[in-house]
């Protein structure tokens, strides 16, 4: 917890599949629409981003298919860079100052991540985008998010989805009983193997006690309606 609690602070997962609008590299109108969705936020939440990657590479995929696995996860924390620069340009075309810092440094085109400074930004309205997950081999955003949201202080981690709006007692696309929670433990989570996350992401957001908001980004407006904290989706809590 913060010394001196001030504004809702988010952390907000998007997902390479969001930036990717379900096909191989950056869709630049899903990317304006984010963009202009956060920027209606600015000055009233702070907001960092963590950014996928899985729109150019996935190291499970690659190594699958025959690559050594760690360096077919870095061609992964790479691509999530590629992300992060194009949501900065759509962010920045709609007057928000930004800054990417990235887990692997690349000072031509990325701060590295130093958390404090990330705190720094958000406090003079800047919206920090964390790319290249956490620099290692075998982890995934999902975890980066849970991470990074407990080191910058986040109030809760917002996690976007695409084609789906909130968790479910079942798989709302093959049974028609299906119905959507409105909130859920992570116990319950873990006990009912929903994967809106990873298990590591889940287990770090359940010990540490963050609270997380599944939410579909299909709805008009939700980005922006889940950063003000509109009651959206599902709520899961420790
Ligand atoms: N990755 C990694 N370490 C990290 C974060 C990501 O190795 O800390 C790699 C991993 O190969 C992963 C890829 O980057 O498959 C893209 O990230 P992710 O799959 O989490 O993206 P998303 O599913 O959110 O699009």
């Amino acid at each position: 917890p913060r010394v001196a609690p001030a504004r809702r602070r988010v952390l907000l997962k998007l997902s390479g599949e969001v930036f990717g609008g379900g096909s191989i590299g950056v869709d630049t109108r899903v990317v304006r629409d984010i963009a202009e969705q956060i920027a209606a936020t600015v000055g009233q939440v702070e907001t960092a981003i963590v950014v996928g990657g899985g729109n150019f590479f996935r190291g499970a995929e690659l190594s699958q298919a025959g690559m050594d696995r760690s360096r077919a996860d870095y061609m992964g924390m790479l691509g999530t860079v590629m992300n992060c620069l194009a949501l900065q340009d759509f962010l920045e075309q709609c007057g928000v100052d930004t800054r990417v810092q990235s887990a692997i440094k690349m000072e031509q085109v990325a701060e590295v991540y130093i958390p404090r400074r990330a705190i720094r930004h958000m406090e003079k309205d800047r919206v920090v985008i964390f790319g290249a997950g956490a620099g290692l081999p075998y982890f995934s955003t999902d975890t980066v998010a849970a991470q990074r949201a407990l080191e910058v202080h986040a109030d809760e981690v917002l996690m976007a989805k695409n084609g789906v709006d909130g968790v479910y007692t079942a798989d709302p696309r093959t049974n028609p009983d299906a119905q959507r929670l409105s909130t859920l433990t992570y116990g319950e989570a873990l006990a009912r193997d929903i994967r809106v996350m990873d298990q590591t992401a889940f287990s770090l957001c359940r010990d540490n006690d963050v609270t997380m908001r599944v939410f579909g980004m299909e709805g008009e407006g939700n980005v922006t309606r889940a950063i003000l904290g509109e009651q959206i989706g599902t709520l899961v809590t420790a």
